[in-house]
């Protein structure tokens, strides 16, 4: 992928609002050479969506049978966009999500479901139990590895006929039009034209569509790193996920298919990067002092991956003709495995809301239009980022007074039901609004 760095001239074109109705950016290096003119392969959907990663194809896949004419754009070749060694806990709202999409049958071979969360402090031997029966369900969630996931999302578009995919192709500029966005793809070395009534901007967390529409973000990065990896345990997971507590960071096992697990662990940056380093052998042995003998001996199933760690949210959601949805609008620390659920419960809002305007004869790209989506979602984002670094802050601290605070905590999750069942409301999904 071509390394961008982007400038963006924004100009107040919408008279009654002060959005700006113009925004533009544009590859810097004016010598990279374009090989045909601008304008000679325009042509025209409703939805122009940049990125294809899981956030982006399941908003995709929403629009089959919306009516909307969408093209998907993704810089990357699909064998290197799926190919990433990554897991995901799935809410029982995305379920829901994934179900009304039609996706959910082609998804469910790979998804493990789990009957059991158990959360634990440090060296505290009290555990929180929470069960499919607090919530009277079959199962408090799922997992399913990113290449099957993304994998069955982008064999799901080929059902979709007005949903048009197209990888490997970059987006190197965008320019707002008054009744239009006009994108430009890079494919094959060749860059043409798209005009689109929208951009929906699923680009990850660093999007160069948010920063060419000046959008700015607030947040930090956090003092640790996630160190990921597959294993093989000698018995059998019983389908429970587990987060345990400990002064470095969290320590999450989410049980995956065919009995191995997904372990997520949260490390200060040169204590993941050591252990990353460490020849197998010894970091097994470093692994089962926090991973414990419940499930007998571990094999490694697959190499072990480090992640930087983010808390980001964008200013705003929207801007005249775009609209962020996923890592573009936000990021939170993994525990809880929340992130790629909020990007699923922002495509399916944002769909709803798209098709409520256009069947009520509304331009979609208008930023009143947009606004409704931002109004629903932010909020919500905003509680879930805010919890997860509650979550993470105030478990991985020593301080006497926090720990007696969050043991509190714990013991309230324990003993008083209505407690335990709104946390649990929120992290499956169920406690928003929902847009299924
Ligand atoms: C260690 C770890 C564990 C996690 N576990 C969980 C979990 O259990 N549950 C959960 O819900 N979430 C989890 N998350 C969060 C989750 O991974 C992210 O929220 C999710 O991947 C975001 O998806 P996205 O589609 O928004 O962005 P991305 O996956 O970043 O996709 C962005 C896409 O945009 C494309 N792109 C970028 N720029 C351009 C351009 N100019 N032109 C064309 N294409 C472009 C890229 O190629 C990419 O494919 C975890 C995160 C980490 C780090």
């Amino acid at each position: 992928m071509a390394q961008l760095t982007m400038t963006s001239i924004f100009m107040d074109g919408r008279k009654g609002n002060n959005e700006s109705s113009f925004y533009r950016y544009d590859r810097p290096n004016h010598q990279l050479p374009i090989t045909k003119p601008f304008m000679s392969e325009a042509f025209d959907c409703d939805i122009a969506i940049v990125g294809g990663g899981p956030v982006g194809t399941t908003f995709a896949c929403a629009l089959k049978n919306s009516g909307f004419r969408a093209v998907l754009l993704d810089a990357k070749p699909p064998e290197v966009s799926v190919d990433v060694r990554r897991a995901y806990a799935i809410s029982l709202l995305s379920g829901r999500i994934f179900e009304q999409i039609g996706v959910w049958e082609k998804l469910q071979a790979d998804m493990s479901p789990f009957r059991r969360i158990r959360l634990s402090d440090d060296n505290d031997r009290s555990v929180v139990e929470f069960w499919p029966q607090d919530l009277d369900l079959p199962q408090l969630g799922y997992a399913i590895e990113h290449t099957p996931l993304l994998s069955q999302l982008r064999s799901f578009l080929h059902t979709c006929d007005s949903v048009q995919g197209l990888w490997p192709a970059e987006v190197v500029g965008v320019e707002s039009e008054p009744e239009a966005v006009r994108v430009r793809v890079r494919q094959d070395g060749t860059e043409r034209s798209l005009r689109a009534k929208l951009l929906v901007a699923a680009d990850g967390s660093r999007s160069r569509l948010r920063e060419a529409a000046g959008i700015g973000t607030r947040g930090w990065k956090y003092w640790q790193s996630c160190l990921t990896f597959r294993v093989k345990p000698e018995h059998p997971h019983h389908n429970i996920a587990y987060e345990r507590f400990w002064p470095d960071g969290p320590f999450a096992i989410l049980p995956l298919r065919d009995d191995r697990c997904n372990v997520v662990w949260t490390l200060p940056h040169a204590k993941a990067k050591a252990f990353l380093e460490l020849e197998e052998d010894a970091f097994i042995r470093e692994l089962s002092q926090r991973y414990g003998d419940r499930m007998g001996k571990l094999a490694l199933d697959s190499p072990r991956v480090l992640f930087p760690v983010q808390l980001m949210h964008g200013d705003r959601y929207v801007k005249h003709r775009l609209a962020l949805v996923g890592d573009a609008a936000h990021c939170c620390h993994p525990v809880g495995g929340q992130g790629l659920n909020l990007g699923i419960r922002d495509a399916a809002a944002l769909v709803r809301v798209l098709t409520q305007a256009r069947d009520a004869g509304e331009d979609i790209g208008d930023i009143r239009v947009l606004q409704r989506y931002q109004r629903w979602r932010k909020g919500e984002n905003w509680t879930i980022l805010a919890f997860t670094d509650l979550l993470d802050r105030t478990f991985s601290n020593q301080w006497l007074p926090l720990v007696g605070l969050r043991r509190s905590g714990l013991w309230l999750l324990r003993n008083v039901p209505p407690v335990k069942i709104i946390a649990l409301r929120l992290m499956t999904g169920l406690l928003g609004r929902s847009p299924v």
